[in-house]
């Protein structure tokens, strides 16, 4: 057959060699492929040299030409050199990594195929092992993710994140500036997340100026201990639902109680419009309330204590939220709500991490919507059984969203 190998080199789109045979063998665009150049470098004294030695071919798959499966038959030759001639080395080539046997062209496409499909389903469709995709999608996501510059990191947002239903947590490290990702760490005791913190180097943890959190014991400690410089802060939102879980706690108390006593009709349809803003009310939700209040008063008195409490959102200043949470504290006190006194022994036990805010306004209302995406890339990568291999896709896909 008489070949135009300029088209077909074209085609390969590979530098520095030459073509000198295709062919198409059952289904497959093979390439026979030599070196352009008839000298090579000498890896140990870097001078150039001349004297083959031997030669050898092997095959590397290449991106796909007309849609079929396409190898590069590639002539690899060895050469001597005057400083060591007991050891003939390899020639190189720029487009083939050290022990692979797919270009980098290839290996780069498999990559990008990866980014938005699990390995699993790119390994299949390649036709190459699990393993062997996997490898090829950390190398070139290390390689990507160090061409980011890091970020001076200052503000943290911390967050634990349910991997599956009911179990096995995982904890989710922020950078609140950039709203990016830093880590996902197995499991969300103090210890898990003190032993991560080690890793860090020292200029890095002298730099951290705030932490937002829950109120988890664990995740301050952790910090507390291993940041010298660090304020915890309690994120806003978890106060709120903190609060809302004890007036829910209560309701359904009394509800529970009125169902026993199989009084139906007191069972009023309540559970979200207690927790509703009273603005935000439907006309429906707002006689439900009313009815039940002339029911059980304790409901009255549960509601407008937490609307009350509403307001510590809208202060502005240090003093006058500390101010605020003594206000509440007397007022949960004056109600005789004695469920709600848990709440307010967790404002006094958070009190200065509570009113931390107002050094560094930072929440996790942001890392609630991040939480999101990292449970999708676990579904999507479903076999992630892999700590470190899960790790690089998030961080990956927070550093170039
Ligand atoms: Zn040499």
């Amino acid at each position: 057959m008489r070949i135009n190998t300029d088209f077909i080199r074209k085609c390969v789109g590979l530098q520095d060699i030459k073509i000198t045979y295709v062919n198409i063998n059952k289904g497959i665009f093979e390439i026979f492929a030599t070196s352009a150049f008839d000298f090579a470098n000498c890896p140990k004294c870097g001078q150039l040299t001349q004297q083959p030695h031997d030669k050898r071919y092997q095959s590397y798959e290449h991106l796909p030409i007309w849609g079929l499966k396409t190898v590069i038959i590639l002539e690899i030759k060895r050469y001597k050199c005057s400083c060591d001639p007991e050891h003939p080395f390899d020639e190189n080539f720029k487009f083939i990594r050290k022990y692979q046997r797919r270009t980098i062209p290839f290996e780069e496409y498999i990559f990008n195929l990866a980014h938005k499909n699990t390995i699993q389903n790119i390994a299949e469709l390649i036709g190459i092992s699990h393993n062997a995709c996997q490898r090829i999608y950390n190398y070139y996501a290390k390689q990507k993710l160090a061409t980011k510059k890091p970020k001076k990191l200052e503000l943290l947002g911390i967050d634990d994140i349910a991997v599956k239903k009911g179990h096995n947590y995982n904890t989710v490290i922020y950078n609140q500036e950039t709203g990016s990702s830093i880590d996902v760490i197995e499991g969300r005791t103090k210890k898990d997340v003190l032993d991560y913190f080690k890793t860090l180097p020292q200029e890095v943890k002298d730099q951290i100026k705030a932490v937002s959190m829950d109120m988890s014991k664990g995740y301050c400690a952790a910090v507390s201990e291993s940041f010298s410089n660090a304020k915890v802060v309690i994120d806003r939102f978890h106060i709120t639902k903190n609060l809302h879980d004890k007036v829910d706690e209560i309701r359904r108390k009394i509800q529970n109680k009125a169902k026993k006593e199989n009084n139906k009709a007191k069972t009023f349809n309540i559970r979200w419009a207690l927790l509703k803003k009273v603005e935000n009310l439907t006309g429906k939700e707002l006689s439900n309330l009313l009815l039940a209040f002339e029911e059980y008063p304790v409901l009255e008195k549960l509601h407008y204590l937490k609307e009350e409490f509403s307001k510590f959102f809208t202060i502005k200043s240090k003093e006058a939220a500390h101010a605020f949470i003594d206000y509440f504290k007397e007022l949960v006190k004056e109600y005789e709500i004695v469920e709600l006194e848990s709440f307010s022994n967790t404002l006094n036990n958070w009190l200065e991490e509570i009113l931390n805010y107002y050094d560094y306004q930072i929440s996790n209302g942001l890392i609630e919507g991040n939480n999101h995406k990292i449970k999708n890339i676990k579904r999507r990568g479903y076999g992630y059984r892999n700590q470190d291999n899960f790790n690089l896709r998030v961080k990956l896909e927070f550093a170039f969203k």
